[in-house]
């Protein structure tokens, strides 16, 4: 579709500016990964974003990078917070969708034998698929108190842990929320839906770790070969989707003329420093804080099933949080530009923060290894842990990928695939235990759909950005 990309080095590809791009955008991709980015909008949604007032340096796509809705999925964009913009596309619909692992004390060989258990007691407990109830049904008020308050609020109520609290990306509770900002439709979508994993691509997932690549990281982490994790991945369901859309509109209505000097309706952003910008923050802040109470809620149902499958208190098991973070999120952070520091809105959708050691936004278990990123791979495949690397900061400000990535639609998939079958294989060839709502759903996200998660990190370890410390491999998944 006509556009060059120039090999700057290893891994490092450019589009270089010109008329009308604000900036250069760059893929971090190797030869492989950038055939399969392929000929889709993603390299043209990204040539898109550089047109956002106050981007920074470059628009930046990550290795496991594919389309989406006008920004592209992988995409990281770093904007001046005084003098540009914020983006709700450039966040995404599932505002802090992200994962969480929780560590356990059990090895393999203590749950083998009680997959087929442990995965149906999942399934009842944790509930799942589009619309349903949550772990917690509830009425508006207590959600204001959830999304000015994230795990705070689940603490007192008995849900978290004040260690669970410090394990999970800024405490679990964004300074800025501002509920009010949430509108009443959209906290009457949260009202039911407090600890339910989503659909489709949402999925909690018990799993063995069987590679450690760095013994004094994973040491950090508490991570050893053998041991039973348990990976979540859902975001803030109803409640975020409506914020999105409300201010996606909100933004239409009142920056019209802006929207028009824009190439593409979907990148929706509004000016810094306007009402709306400080308002959508204010609201998404209030989404990462419900998305947060949520895999919290997960959590403590995940530790609940536990105890009865194993009969043992969590305690004893060890059920830790190891680290919860966000892949789609924009937040102010400092950072170095041209030697000076300014605060930017860090857009990453479908991209994870990858601090290094050091930073004091790291939690202090981690601060001298550099925080944990966690990378899952598909229901097949093995999915990672890794610590943010000493390059992210002047690479990618502070960035990695946040998956495999898709290489596949959901209808090409499910033309390709059958439920029934992937999961039957599954089970027979690689002892993994899959229940979901549907057929559709296991063939929408069959391993087959996504790209090798291997060269994926292979990438973010050689650019330096994410360093590998431990790879793990399904045992039991449910998803939405
Ligand atoms: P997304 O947030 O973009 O929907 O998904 C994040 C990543 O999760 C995907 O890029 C894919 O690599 C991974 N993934 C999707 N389904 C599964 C699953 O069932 N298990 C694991 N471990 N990873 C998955
Ligand atoms: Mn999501
Ligand atoms: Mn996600």
């Amino acid at each position: 579709q006509g556009i060059t990309l120039e090999r700057l080095r290893e891994h490092v590809w450019e589009i270089p500016q010109e008329e009308p791009m604000g900036v250069p955008a760059r893929v971090l991709a190797s030869e492989e990964l950038l055939e399969q980015i392929g000929d889709d909008k993603t390299l043209q949604q990204l040539k898109n974003a550089t047109q956002l007032p106050g981007m920074q340096k470059y628009a930046l796509c990550m290795p496991d990078g594919h389309q989406g809705y006008g920004f592209p999925v992988g995409g990281v964009g770093a904007i001046d917070a005084e003098t540009g913009c914020i983006s709700p596309g450039a966040v995404g619909f599932d505002i802090n969708c992200g994962v969480r692992m929780i560590r356990t004390n059990l090895t393999y060989d203590d749950l083998k034998g009680t997959e087929r258990e442990l995965v149906n007691s999942l399934f009842e407990n944790i509930p799942s698929g589009l619309g349903g109830g949550g772990i917690v049904q509830t009425d508006v008020d207590t959600v204001d108190e959830v999304l000015e308050r994230g795990l705070d609020w689940a603490v007192e109520e008995g849900y978290a842990t004040r260690e669970d609290m410090l394990h999970c990306e800024d405490e679990g509770r964004r300074p800025d929320a501002v509920a009010d900002y949430v509108s009443e439709k959209a906290k009457n979508r949260g009202r039911n839906q407090l600890g339910s994993l989503g659909s489709g691509n949402h999925f909690l997932e018990v799993q063995r770790v069987t590679d450690i690549y760095q013994a004094d990281v994973a040491d950090a982490f508490g991570l050893q070969p053998d041991q039973i994790v348990v990976l979540i991945h859902c975001g803030s369901r109803g409640l975020g989707h409506q914020v999105c859309s409300d201010y996606v509109r909100r933004i239409e209505q009142k920056h019209g003329d802006f929207l028009k000097s824009l190439p593409d309706k979907d990148l929706a952003a509004a000016p810094a420093k306007s009402q709306l910008a400080a308002e959508y923050y204010g609201a998404m802040g209030a989404a990462i804080n419900f998305a947060w109470v949520n895999r919290q809620l997960i959590t403590h149902q995940t530790r609940r099933v536990f105890e009865r499958v194993f009969d043992r208190d969590w305690q004893d098991m060890e059920m830790e949080l190891l680290y919860d973070v966000a892949h789609n999120i924009a937040k102010k952070e400092p950072h170095d530009v041209d030697g000076d520091t300014r605060e930017l809105y860090v857009h990453r959708k479908g991209a994870t923060r990858a601090f290094p050691a050091g930073r004091e936004e790291v939690p202090r278990a981690y601060r001298d290894v550099g925080q944990p990123v966690i990378i899952p791979g598909s229901m097949g495949a093995g999915s990672y842990v890794l610590r943010g690397g000493a390059e992210s900061m002047n690479e990618t400000f502070g960035s990695t990928a946040h998956g495999a990535g898709r290489t596949m639609s959901r209808t090409q998939a499910k033309k390709d695939y059958r439920g029934e079958t992937v999961q039957n294989d599954l089970e027979e060839r690689n002892q993994i235990y899959v229940k979901a709502q549907s057929g559709a759903t296991i063939a929408e996200e069959a391993p087959g759909v996504y790209k090798d998660v291997d060269e994926v990190v292979r990438v973010s370890e050689e650019l330096g950005i994410g360093d590998a410390v431990a790879r793990t491999f399904p045992v039991c998944n449910i998803k939405g």
